[in-house]
């Protein structure tokens, strides 16, 4: 039996909490095991926190509270008390720069068609007896055919071809990225008692959406997913390091504390 049931047993499962255990079991024991430690401080990174401004940006826009003319100058204005981590000059510049340009050109006309069902929307349900919490940033309804949107503001690079295949970039993460999406689903047919027809991700760096259709053989394989997960979870025992260069010296909460990734001699 695991040593860490009872914490195990307590937790409130989340997209994140799942992929941090698949990413690195040690970085999970750290950040859900044994949290709170002063040995052991999570701390956030550049690329998290200037996304986390825009998903605070957009969410104002969406909520009303801030005009899409006026979140140009808002982003600049407000830039260094929001995103106080570094990373290297040129990285932080352009991706200051591209940001920048997102909300000087960015198009809202496409929201006519949707009416806002939820911004930042709290979404929780129970699986199997296992508690599932996230957060769908903008929850739509569109008005010609009175179906449901999940739409999930993405930092990362527009995943199609010009001739809409994947791009080879995407591989990894657009499976991953859709298990979220799929599992953020299941709320929604808990709420509504109807499947989205889609999720649209704005890749909003690239100034482009992506729509992805949903599919039911593909949210049971999600949940099938979510399950499976926290059984392996529930079994573990080691909680073993995986090294990955760029992870654990930019992203990682605890990539300056971690033991393996102070003394590992990176090639
Ligand atoms: S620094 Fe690397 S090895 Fe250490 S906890 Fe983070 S991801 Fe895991």
């Amino acid at each position: 039996m695991c040593e860490y049931k009872e914490d195990i047993d307590k937790m409130c499962w989340s997209y994140s909490r799942l992929t941090s255990f698949e990413n690195c079991k040690y970085e999970f024991y750290l950040n859900y095991i044994i949290n709170d430690n002063a040995e052991y401080l999570s701390e956030g990174n550049f690329y998290a926190e200037v996304g986390s401004y825009v998903h605070e940006i957009l969410a104002t826009i969406f909520n009303g509270e801030l005009t899409p003319d006026e979140a140009s100058q808002y982003y600049v204005d407000n830039f260094d008390n929001n995103v106080f981590y570094k990373t290297s000059k040129s990285t932080m510049d352009k991706t200051f720069e591209t940001c920048a340009d997102y909300f000087a050109n960015v198009d809202f006309g496409w929201l006519n068609d949707y009416e806002i069902l939820g911004v930042e929307k709290e979404i929780k349900f129970k699986i199997l007896g296992y508690k599932f919490i996230g957060y769908i940033d903008l929850l739509l309804r569109d008005k010609k055919d009175n179906k449901i949107v999940i739409l999930d503001h993405k930092s990362s690079s527009y995943p199609f071809n010009l001739d809409g295949s994947l791009n080879y970039r995407a591989k990894t993460t657009f499976p991953k990225y859709k298990k979220q999406m799929y599992l953020y689903a299941k709320a929604i047919v808990d709420m509504y008692n109807e499947y989205p027809k889609e999720f649209i991700w704005n890749h909003f760096k690239d100034k482009k959406m992506a729509k992805i259709p949903f599919e039911e053989k593909e949210y049971l394989v999600a949940l099938d997913w979510l399950i499976d997960t926290i059984h392996i979870i529930e079994n573990e025992k080691d909680y073993n390091a995986t090294l990955n260069y760029f992870y654990c010296t930019n992203l990682c909460s605890f990539r300056n504390s971690c033991e393996y990734a102070k003394t590992v001699a990176w090639k």
